[in-house]
């Protein structure tokens, strides 16, 4: 399609990837080229999720508005969600938004783009299956994620009040999938528990009264990482009272109880879906390569097979250097590629030819953190396929590290700064764990 007027890169996503992706092209180019659509109004950084749901994080402090972003950044912020991207007029087609009393907002949209960056991330897998997306929370939005805290404070209010009418009664949480996100939960849920109990639940005991059980699919917790990583981990979470189940497929979900492939039940009041990934579905409909799990399939260059489409983060399936891999769903991979397509979107920009570089993926190690309470932390970490163990400051420091990184991608050193230590003052004035 011909180009009139100023070279428009629309970039679908504003999480890890395509929030700095934008800030950084909008900071050279300005609002007139570039455009970032999110379906949410305010950003915040995934990673912290299941802080949120386990109430040690309150979002209602943690967002940031995409509109004052994009004042600050130089972009143009269009508030809402994607449904479908017609490729051959070259048109983003946004469904209406609503409000919260069903009064349209604004109509549906067409937004055309002359370079269509996808960075729409994913959700939760569920994989088909029964009462999984009925019972169980999946950690993919602050919605969830709040809806889950609230039910957790609820029914531990439930718990404390039966324990004092003396009945016997543990409260039982089921985290389905043991990779990063399921083993982060569960050490943050136990510290949580412990602290909402500190602050008036007297009649529980967190340790007998909270079981919290993490069922894992495969022979070994954070399979991805090496083994002696999933020993370790596996040990520490034992040691803080966690049950740790592997080889455990859950092959139905009740309000209940869940049930594994031979049958065995599972009881559970609350129960957390972390087992895996999936991109958006309409990802499905754009007549591009997608794999199983509704990723778009690119090359190396982050290219479709459209020259005008590209795709970051969690919606793409990238090959990992020369390997027969693909690279995993990591924010650090996401930060890592938002900074690569620069260059390639500011050459189009400036109507120049595409270098046709690769990305190629620098591993810094992975981070779990495996608990932390009174500012001090336990990760565990793999760097240049070495495992190590690192706790106190140093280790909170370090795993915080990413999230300051982002920050200062998309808000620059002073007021990264201002924000982490304004942070660190409203704590001070805070409960450990959010209580209402
Ligand atoms: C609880 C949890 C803990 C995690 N911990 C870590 C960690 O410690 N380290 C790590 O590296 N990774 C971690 N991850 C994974 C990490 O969050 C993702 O890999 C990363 O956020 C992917 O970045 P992204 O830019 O691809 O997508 P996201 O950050 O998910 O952003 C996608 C954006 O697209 C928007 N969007 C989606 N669909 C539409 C649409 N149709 N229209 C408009 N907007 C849309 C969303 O609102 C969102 O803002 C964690 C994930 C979770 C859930």
């Amino acid at each position: 399609m011909m180009q009139t007027g100023p070279h428009k890169v629309v970039i679908v996503g504003g999480g890890a990837g395509g929030l700095e992706l934008a800030a950084k092209l909008g900071k050279k180019f300005g609002p007139q080229h570039v455009f970032l659509v999110d379906r949410a109004g305010d950003h915040i950084w995934k990673p912290s999720l299941h802080e949120v749901a386990a109430g040690t994080l309150d979002i209602h402090r943690e967002g940031l508005s995409y509109f004052m972003l994009a004042k600050d950044k130089g972009f143009t912020f269009i508030f809402g969600e994607v449904a479908h991207v017609d490729r051959d007029g070259r048109l983003v087609q946004l469904k209406p938004v609503f409000s919260d009393q069903d009064i349209e907002i604004f109509p549906a949209r067409n937004l055309h783009y002359d370079t269509l960056v996808l960075a729409v991330g994913s959700k939760s897998n569920f994989f088909g299956t029964p009462g999984a997306a009925e019972h169980a929370i999946a950690l993919d939005s602050t919605q969830e994620a709040e809806r889950f805290r609230l039910r957790l404070l609820h029914q531990l209010v439930t718990a404390n009040q039966k324990k004092t009418e003396h009945a016997d009664y543990v409260l039982k949480i089921g985290i389905v999938g043991g990779g990063a996100t399921g083993v982060e939960l569960a050490a943050e849920l136990r510290e949580a528990c412990a602290d909402a109990v500190f602050y008036g639940l007297n009649s529980l005991d967190p340790q007998r009264d909270i079981q919290i059980t993490l069922l894992e699919g495969a022979d070994r917790i954070l399979s991805a990482l090496p083994e002696k990583m999933s020993v370790a981990a596996q040990q520490l979470l034992i040691d803080r009272g966690i049950q740790v189940k592997t080889s455990v497929r859950v092959a139905r979900v009740e309000p209940d109880a869940l049930y594994d492939a031979n049958g065995a039940r599972y009881p559970i009041d609350l129960c957390v879906w972390a087992a895996g990934i999936e991109a958006p579905i309409f990802l499905k409909q754009l007549r591009l390569q997608t794999n199983r799990i509704n990723q778009l399939v690119v090359d190396r260059g982050l290219r479709t097979e459209d020259p005008a489409v590209f795709a970051l983060g969690d919606c793409a399936q990238v090959p990992w250097d020369n390997t027969t891999q693909f690279l995993p769903a990591r924010a650090q991979i996401a930060h890592q590629q938002a900074s690569f397509l620069l260059p390639e979107m500011a050459r189009r920009i400036q109507g120049q030819q595409s270098e046709n570089r690769n990305f190629r993926f620098r591993d810094y190690g992975s981070l779990v953190s495996v608990g932390h309470s009174r500012g001090v932390g336990s990760l565990m970490g793999v760097l240049s396929g070495k495992s190590w163990f690192v706790e106190g400051l140093l280790a909170r420091m370090m795993y915080m590290s990413l999230h300051l990184m982002h920050h200062f991608a998309i808000l620059g050193f002073a007021r990264t700064a201002a924000l982490a230590l304004g942070r660190i003052l409203m704590k001070r004035g805070a409960p450990r764990v959010k209580l209402h």
